[in-house]
């Protein structure tokens, strides 16, 4: 197979924007590496860190094929706190933060170090708010669940940022812009959450409600054409918003990857499906044509 035979639709003109079926053809061995991507991944069940599926596999091969970070910055869905908070702990603690899964999901750990000092400097980096140092959090599973298949041998440092679930829409966006440049340090920013997340409305079949499709292309379209603000605004787009982000913490994380996109840079889509009816696993990768990831060469 060809790299081309990766490329499932269209390229669209002037804007580097792929769209793939499966993961882009991505090639590490390329360029030495000027800017790290950023990443916005929908993680969807906490059973897609262990189960072989297609969500799994995207995520092992993103990691084989991604230039290897010097740390990695995760904003998760799943810490929510008053204020803004960054771990700043030695080791971080695996967190089991689900209920009533396998066994075997309690039995996954992932050990990764912390990174104390590029937590300082990220909380300096924020001037439109106080963040603060966090010893007590680690890694829940919106952050391991999918650095797992991604980096199995644990070995790059990993830190944590938390939503503030006081902030509006607008603060977590702001946000995103200030961290920015973390990607030219070599870490590579991952914002984890799923940009349609009802559970209320989950069934067990894989037809997308409707609301829950055309939110889902809505992001899309006006990720790719570049205006963001109506998804920093998504409350006034109705009831598609309102089924697609019943509570906001798995979409805000969208929000800070979307700060850190520059100007024309390319952007590629993996894993674009819609699952049991309401959670989209819709995910990005910012940057996926300027680091060696370029899927536009032959
Ligand atoms: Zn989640």
């Amino acid at each position: 197979m060809n790299r081309r035979d990766f490329i499932h639709q269209s390229t669209l003109a002037g804007l580097g924007v792929i769209t793939t079926s499966s993961m882009i053809n991505l090639n590490a061995e390329t360029e030495p590496l000027k800017r790290m991507p950023a990443l916005f991944i929908g993680h969807g069940s906490p059973m897609n860190a262990i189960e072989q599926n297609v969500f799994h596999q995207e995520w092992q091969r993103l990691g084989r094929e991604l230039p290897r970070p010097k740390a990695i910055l995760c904003v998760s869905a799943h810490w929510m706190t008053p204020g803004t908070k960054v771990t700043a702990m030695e080791i971080p603690k695996t967190i089991y933060d689900f209920y009533g899964f396998p066994q075997a999901l309690y039995d996954a750990k992932y050990p990764a170090p912390g990174a104390p000092q590029l937590a300082d400097q990220t909380a300096a980096m924020v001037k439109s708010t106080t963040v603060a140092r966090d010893l007590e959090w680690g890694l829940d599973h919106g952050t391991w669940s999918v650095l797992l298949p991604m980096f199995p041998m644990a070995d790059i440092p990993v830190y944590q940022l938390s939503l503030d679930m006081n902030a509006p829409p607008a603060k977590h966006y702001e946000i995103g812009k200030e961290l920015s440049a973390l990607r030219n340090q070599g870490v590579l920013i991952i914002g984890s959450g799923n940009m349609v997340h009802n559970l209320g409305r989950t069934q067990w079949t894989d037809t997308a409600y409707d609301w829950a499709r055309e939110f889902d292309e809505r992001c899309k379209m006006h990720i790719e054409s570049g205006d963001v603000q109506p998804l920093v605004d998504y409350p006034k787009m109705g009831s598609i918003a309102s089924l697609s982000i019943p509570t906001a913490e798995h979409y805000l994380p969208l929000l800070y990857i979307l700060g850190m996109k520059e100007e024309q840079e390319p952007l590629c889509w993996f894993n674009e499906q819609v699952t049991m009816g309401s959670i989209s696993m819709r995910s990005l990768i910012l940057g996926c044509g300027n680091t060696g990831l370029n899927v536009l060469d032959e």
